[in-house]
């Protein structure tokens, strides 16, 4: 928790400038930044903290892509579920914008919000239960954080994702694709309970059998119907090591079609891939698969590797602990930040590609990518099995295997022509899958239209407007993607 200012502190950054953030209603006037000094005033006795020094502010308006920076008026570090319901009922008296910030690992502004109330999830962060099946946890606890808790009653969430430093709610918000989802779908498959703080300022309870409206519209809901409080996530026994291989390829097609089979028969718990960039140019193409296991059972290394067409003698077969497996990317993460790259802007995009057009789509990109282009950053490609997929609101292609294709730039150098320069191919590649009938994945930096928004929900549209219309009738929550920009004043709720 951060250091608690007064009241007059915490008000004083306010009265600096004055840009409109609302309107009003008790007064009936506009709300600026310099008048809501006397607003926040009003604010009912929290159980947490709301700063608006020009440093708190200033944090809150950067996140992991580092490319678009909006600074918010408030920073709410929530003490209690009822804080961020008092907050975004204060917020929607006097029509402030709110958007919840997880670890803001998001990259083009997603948890940010100009003139509005940022809500720091992190000081929500208790792990309340852990059962034989289940964990009920607040939204600000991390992946990692639920891991150390749960190994030692031998437990595992069933899928995570490649960097487990993310917070539950902001990975719910999204979907949460990892090497373990061709089995068991994604994390928003995985959770059995939600409470949520809708944009009405209520807190409710929603799941698959009761208030599955809410539910459905709040899991990969990009945070544009309500917050994510508390989850119950499920739980399945873990392993305590797992054996990692890492396979090279010359061949797109050997490869992908290497996955395909893998991702067929699961006899492996994770499969994913990558692009390698070979020192001749071009690329070259590594299988990453793992087998988890509790000794004295072992994996058997001769059924994991039939009828694979890899390059024999270049195979690379570790063994760690299962924890170690999962948080493999902690030291790069440490290592980068050590360096100041972490800090650089990150252009990623993210593409769920249609199987039947995967390899014409990798091979056309991969043709004029080179390692500069991607400022070294990885370039992830694996398929999954889109019948694992419960939640409408994660978009996917139609077909039964997706591939995600996901190319993880870093600008360097860090300047706005590297950064322009990486957005407009991400575009271009982005309408290139489009038009193929593939998704983005809404983590991503891609300039994205209000007409984009609704080909990408496509037949979802109208429903997630009618949800929006529902439970944030006054389009407070999560601006910073630009997804609905208006509600039509007559439009029926479903
Ligand atoms: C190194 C790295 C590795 C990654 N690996 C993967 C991966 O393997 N698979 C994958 O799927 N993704 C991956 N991601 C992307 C990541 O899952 C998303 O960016 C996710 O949103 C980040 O979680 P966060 O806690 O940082 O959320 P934020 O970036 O803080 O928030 C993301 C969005 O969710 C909203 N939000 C946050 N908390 C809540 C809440 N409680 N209720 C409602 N809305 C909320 C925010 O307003 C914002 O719109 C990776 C990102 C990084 C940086």
């Amino acid at each position: 928790m951060k250091k608690n200012p007064s009241r007059r502190q915490i008000l004083q950054g306010l009265a600096a400038s004055a840009i409109v953030i609302g309107f009003s209603i008790d007064q009936c006037c506009w709300v600026t930044s310099a008048n809501a000094v006397s607003i926040f005033e009003k604010l009912p006795q929290l159980d947490g903290q709301l700063y608006t020094d020009s440093e708190t502010l200033a944090s809150a308006s950067v996140d992991f892509g580092n490319i678009i920076h909006r600074q918010p008026i408030a920073v709410l570090y929530p003490g209690s579920i009822e804080d961020i319901v008092q907050i975004i009922q204060f917020a929607r008296t006097h029509k402030i914008k709110v958007a919840a910030r997880g670890q803001a690992h998001s990259t083009r502004g997603q948890s940010q919000v100009e003139a509005g109330i940022v809500i720091n999830m992190s000081t929500l962060n208790k792990i309340h239960f852990v059962g034989t099946d289940r964990a009920v946890v607040d939204a600000g606890v991390l992946w990692s954080q639920l891991l150390q808790q749960t190994l030692p009653q031998g437990l595992t969430p069933p899928v995570l994702t490649d960097y487990i430093g993310l917070s539950i709610g902001g990975t719910l918000s999204v979907g949460g694709i990892g090497g373990a989802t061709h089995r068991h779908g994604v994390m928003v498959d995985n959770v059995l309970e939600l409470k949520v703080v809708t944009g009405i300022g209520q807190l409710e309870t929603c799941s698959q059998l009761q208030n599955s409206h809410l539910y459905e519209s709040v899991l990969a809901g990009l945070g544009q119907c309500g917050i994510i409080v508390q989850a119950t996530v499920k739980l399945i026994p873990a392993a305590t090591n797992a054996r990692v291989f890492e396979l090279y390829y010359d061949d797109l097609a050997t490869f992908t079609r290497d996955q395909r089979l893998l991702i067929n028969d699961e006899r492996f718990d994770y499969v994913e891939g990558q692009l390698i960039a070979k020192d001749t140019g071009g690329w070259r193409y590594m299988l990453e698969a793992a087998s988890f296991y509790t000794p004295p059972n072992v994996p058997n290394n001769s059924y994991l590797l039939a009828g694979l067409n890899y390059n024999r003698g270049t195979e690379k077969i570790e063994d760690k602990t299962y924890f170690d497996f999962l948080n493999r990317l902690e030291s790069t993460v440490a290592f980068l930040n050590s360096i100041g790259v972490w800090s650089f802007p990150h252009p990623w995009v993210d593409l769920f590609v249609p199987n039947s057009a995967v390899e014409t789509l990798v091979a056309e990109v991969a043709a004029s990518l080179t390692l500069a282009n991607t400022g070294q950053g990885p370039i992830l490609l694996y398929p999954v099995k889109t019948k694992r997929f419960q939640l409408p609101l994660f978009r996917i292609p139609k077909e039964k295997v997706m591939f995600l294709f996901s190319i993880l730039r870093t600008a360097d150098p860090p300047d706005s022509s590297t950064v322009t320069k990486m957005m407009n191919d991400n575009r271009k590649i982005f309408e290139q899958n489009r038009d193929l009938g593939g998704y983005i994945y809404p983590i991503s930096s891609v300039p994205f239209s209000g007409d984009d928004w609704k080909q990408h929900f496509g037949s979802c549209w109208e429903k997630l407007v009618s949800a929006k219309r529902r439970y944030d009738p006054d389009n407070l929550l999560t601006p910073g993607q630009g997804i609905i920009q208006a509600l039509a004043p007559n439009q029926t709720a479903i």
